[in-house]
């Protein structure tokens, strides 16, 4: 089971959450909690001879310290939580230089305990004091974090050839983006000036209509001046992908017609 990062799970993304920010520590702490009670581990069913939270457990003063921590960090950006991430990293790769002994991926049993719990200083100074000195595995740091195993791996990786995890697609368009970019937008900007402009306004009527189109179309004998129905943004996209061949959806989720690709 792969841990859901700290952004859905504290709905950072989410306009409509209920969650408040108190709600959101307070999650994460319960987290901690859970966790102290248990062995390290790769994954749930595979427990290290390791447990390095164990005295968080029932310390809700130090749990919160981390857990603001968590949430701050928690609020930044991949490559900003990466490059955090990456940091921590370094710092151990140096040691492992300094002493010539292999500290991250050590296989002596149990693993190594590398990092420094991460934590907001609290001002008290039995909390601070005993944080500073909790240093815990690479797995329950990921675990803090909800940060993957693998991707911790890759993140070691970088770090050891002083390279940054940019992601390889970074400022490349894909074929669909590129294909609409160059055929489909050139068309599209011609259709709004022409089809969709004539339209705009806050009550398009028919007036309005005949004015742009300089076509003398009658009232209809009910009086009605508004467009009718074929008249909306979403119909005129339709016809305009349909005039030229194109492929045309009704998505009845969203219902409106779907991007039209080329066909
Ligand atoms: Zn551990």
């Amino acid at each position: 089971m792969r841990l859901k990062t700290w952004r859905t799970v504290l709905e950072l993304n989410d306009r409509k959450s209920k969650l408040t920010d108190t709600d959101r520590i307070k999650k994460i702490t319960e987290f901690i909690e859970d966790l102290s009670s248990k062995k390290c581990y790769i994954k749930p069913s595979k427990e290290k001879e390791c447990s390095c939270l164990s005295s968080l457990h029932g310390d809700v003063a130090a749990q919160n310290a981390i857990s603001s921590y968590i949430f701050y960090w928690a609020q930044k950006t991949p490559f900003e939580q990466q490059m955090v991430l990456m940091e921590k990293i370094n710092g151990v790769l140096l040691a492992e230089q300094l002493t010539k002994k292999k500290i991250i991926s050590s296989r002596q049993k149990g693993g190594s305990r590398p990092f420094v719990v991460p934590y907001f200083g609290t001002n008290v100074e039995e909390t601070d004091k005993k944080l500073n000195s909790i240093f815990i595995c690479r797995e329950s740091l990921c675990a803090l974090y909800h940060f993957g195993g693998c991707k911790f791996a890759h993140l070691v990786r970088h770090a050891k050839k002083k390279t940054k995890p940019v992601h390889g697609n970074v400022g490349k368009m894909n074929v669909i983006t590129r294909n609409h970019r160059e055929n489909v937008v050139p068309l599209l900007q011609d259709f709004f000036r022409k089809a969709v402009l004539p339209y705009s306004g806050p009550r398009p009527t028919l007036f309005t209509h005949n004015f742009f189109t300089k076509s003398v179309e009658i009232t209809p004998s009910d009086g009605i001046q508004e467009l009718d129905p074929r008249y909306t943004k979403s119909r005129l996209y339709a016809s305009f992908a349909w005039d030229h061949g194109w492929l045309v959806k009704y998505d009845p989720k969203s219902q409106g017609w779907d991007n039209p690709l080329l066909s």
